[in-house]
């Protein structure tokens, strides 16, 4: 058993730089997880933390259920494997991965063993009496595998092993690599700015942008199914194609119209149709995008001229210019066919393939989405939306950044926490099956709620029996904590429970002033009214509460410099923050209180700049008890 857990995991490193923003993952035992994103994204950094040679700023990391933030690299059960891996010259290839057990203080026997076994599963046996110098780099590569084999870890962390290597040898090394971990039957986690590589060895890949995981799916599901403008075309060689277009209805049917001076259309199948996400879309701009193998040249669609040609054995890649536009399409076509230079032509879309992104977040708009997002209303404590009921559980209003709602707001879900069993702590919706839209991995199920415009999507498995038929009555459960909801485009429920900002201390009354002592620090404030003297229980309010914001934050936010009361200070140190809009939930370590205090400030500032500062509690920011 090895799984490796991710919550809410940050990383700002000295100097201010947020390398890894609230990060979230769930590696199963045995899965061959790849990071995979742009130079400087953040992946060496997660993988670093892993390995527990990196300090998590903020978050937690599990092995196997147990936290081990603060367990040293050496007793985290795993081995690394890095792009510069450097052996022992002096050393034979047998003493280089029998090393770092010598240094373990293995037993020789033991020691002999694990080495032989290792070189056998790695077709080295015969170059074990060997130095490095007298290697190939791909078996200097196999040498520096070697010495994580050896250690049995139950976690192979890899930080772009093969970057190294020339081209051919990259390839070759790769379906080695897959077979080791076919062999070794343990979790690997793969790290490389390679999509080729991450697409052929993943079984599941992160793709990460600036700090942030952009999606994490299989191989097939990221190419199929991208859920932004970034992964449709960071993922596939060539690129996907983006055009601008305009979706407009023509008659029944949508049509994308190009902005070249043809105008011809592009009709959309009616099932590509029922899966635009919002009929907003229609008679707006949007990002169009395509890849070059569902592309065609024919003798009808999108008038084009063909600029370059290039032969790659079994198929050709064609550069065309559309008529009136000003941008390169690539086509993928069999190199049987024979294309020139200038040769006019016309370019047909495999519209069941088209992908359509918003022109500003670049989010996916068509296809399966990224949440489920319906229209409801807050009756009391209860959510009303279509013909659903939902009684807003304590459990679920323990995460809410306020107790009292606006009557409109919207409840959202993401479609794989969608289930169709019955489970604990869920709520129910009853749906009504709509169609099927069958992928690669997965099966989409498009239902209709009735009493709600949009559709609910969720996700069935491929090896799940009971594919529901179009028309069937379905329930389906959405597990409490799953649920999401946003008033005005702010999200209202936190990520973590808000636990009552409440502690002991000890009040000490000096004429008009009330000195109250909270673990090591004291506040003094204006006398209240019926204290007396000795044990209280202090509650902070969520918000009133004033930050002191340090000179660095004031510059980077423009913020004004304000004075506070010298006494009214207690020092915090932030664990973590929840920006859910305009409001930026911060999570704080104080001296005194056992659980993290939450406080709600309207100011736009990450706490990752300033992870230790002062807040200001005047008697309107608390209560005593
Ligand atoms: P990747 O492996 O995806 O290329 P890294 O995890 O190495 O990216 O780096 C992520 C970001 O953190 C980059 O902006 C990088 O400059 C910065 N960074 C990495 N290591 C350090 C460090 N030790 N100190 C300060 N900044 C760092
Ligand atoms: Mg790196």
């Amino acid at each position: 058993m090895s799984q490796v857990t991710l919550k809410h995991v940050h990383k700002v490193y000295e100097g201010g730089v947020h390398a890894v923003k609230d990060f979230n993952l769930d590696i199963k035992d045995k899965e061959f997880i790849v990071f995979v994103g742009p130079s400087g994204c953040g992946k060496s950094t997660t993988l670093r933390m892993i390995a527990g040679l990196e300090e998590i700023t903020a978050g937690q990391l599990f092995i196997d259920n147990i936290l081990v933030n603060d367990k040293e690299s050496k007793d985290r059960d795993i081995a690394m494997v890095f792009q510069s891996y450097a052996l022992y010259p002096h050393m034979t290839v047998y003493q280089n991965m029998a090393f770092g057990l010598k240094l373990r203080k293995f037993p020789s026997e033991d020691i002999d063993q694990r080495v032989k076994r290792a070189a056998e599963i790695l077709e080295i046996s015969d170059l074990l009496t060997r130095k490095p110098k007298a290697l190939s780099g791909g078996q200097r590569q196999r040498v520096a595998l070697g010495r994580a084999i050896v250690r049995e870890p139950s976690v192979f962390l890899l930080d772009e092993p093969l970057s190294n290597l020339d081209a051919k040898l990259r390839v070759q090394m790769r379906t080695e690599i897959t077979k080791l971990h076919n062999r070794l039957a343990t979790t690997f986690i793969y790290v490389t700015h390679d999509q080729t590589e991450a697409m052929t060895m993943g079984t599941r890949i992160v793709v990460m942008k600036d700090g942030l995981i952009q999606q994490v799916d299989t191989p097939i599901t990221l190419f199929e199914n991208p859920t932004n403008l970034f992964v449709a075309t960071f993922l596939g060689s060539p690129q996907m194609n983006i055009l601008k277009a305009k979706l407009v209805l023509e008659g029944n049917k949508l049509v994308a119209l190009l902005n070249g001076d043809e105008k011809k259309a592009i009709v959309f199948p009616d099932q590509k149709k029922r899966q635009l996400a919002s009929k907003d879309y229609i008679n707006k701009e949007v990002y169009l995008g395509i890849r070059p193998e569902h592309l065609e040249l024919s003798e009808e669609g999108i008038s084009a001229e063909i600029d370059v040609v290039e032969q790659l054995g079994d198929e050709s890649l064609i550069y065309v210019k559309p008529k009136g536009i000003d941008k390169i399409i690539i086509i993928k076509a069999k190199a049987s066919e024979r294309y020139k230079h200038k040769q006019k032509i016309a370019i047909k879309f495999d519209a069941s393939k088209i992908h359509l992104f918003d022109l500003e977040n670049e989010a996916s708009i068509i296809g399966f989405p990224h949440e489920n997002r319906f229209q409801a209303k807050a009756r009391n404590n209860t959510l009303v939306f279509g013909k659903n009921e939902w009684v807003l559980s304590s459990k679920l209003l323990d995460r809410a950044v306020q107790k009292t709602f606006e009557e409109s707001m919207v409840v959202a879900f993401k479609p794989e926490d969608v289930l169709v069993k019955k489970a604990d702590n869920c709520y129910k919706i009853h749906a009504k099956v709509d169609f099927i839209d069958e992928k690669s991995d997965y099966i989409a199920c498009f239902a209709k709620v009735e009493g709600l415009s949009n559709y609910l999507v969720y996700r069935l498995k491929k090896e799940d029996k009971k594919v529901p038929t179009n028309e069937e009555a379905v329930t389906l459960y959405i597990p409490e904590d799953k649920v999401i909801l946003y008033q005005n485009n702010e999200r209202l429920l936190l990520k973590e429970k808000i636990y009552p900002n409440e502690a002991k201390c000890q009040i000490k009354l000096k004429g008009e002033k009330m000195i109250i002592t909270l673990g090591n620090q004291k506040l003094i404030l204006p006398k209240q009214e019926n204290i007396s003297e000795g044990e209280h229980t202090l509650r902070i309010k969520q918000e009133g509460v004033k930050v002191l914001f340090n000179k660095k934050i004031r510059k980077k936010y423009k913020f004004e410099k304000v004075r506070y009361p010298k006494n009214s200070l207690l020092k915090v140190s932030a664990y973590d923050e929840d920006k859910t809009g305009e409001k930026n939930a911060l999570f704080v370590k104080i001296n005194g209180f056992e659980q993290y205090v939450t406080l709600i400030v309207e100011n736009n500032f990450t706490v990752y700049d300033m992870p230790v500062f002062k807040i200001s509690l005047d008697l309107d920011a608390i209560e005593i008890l």
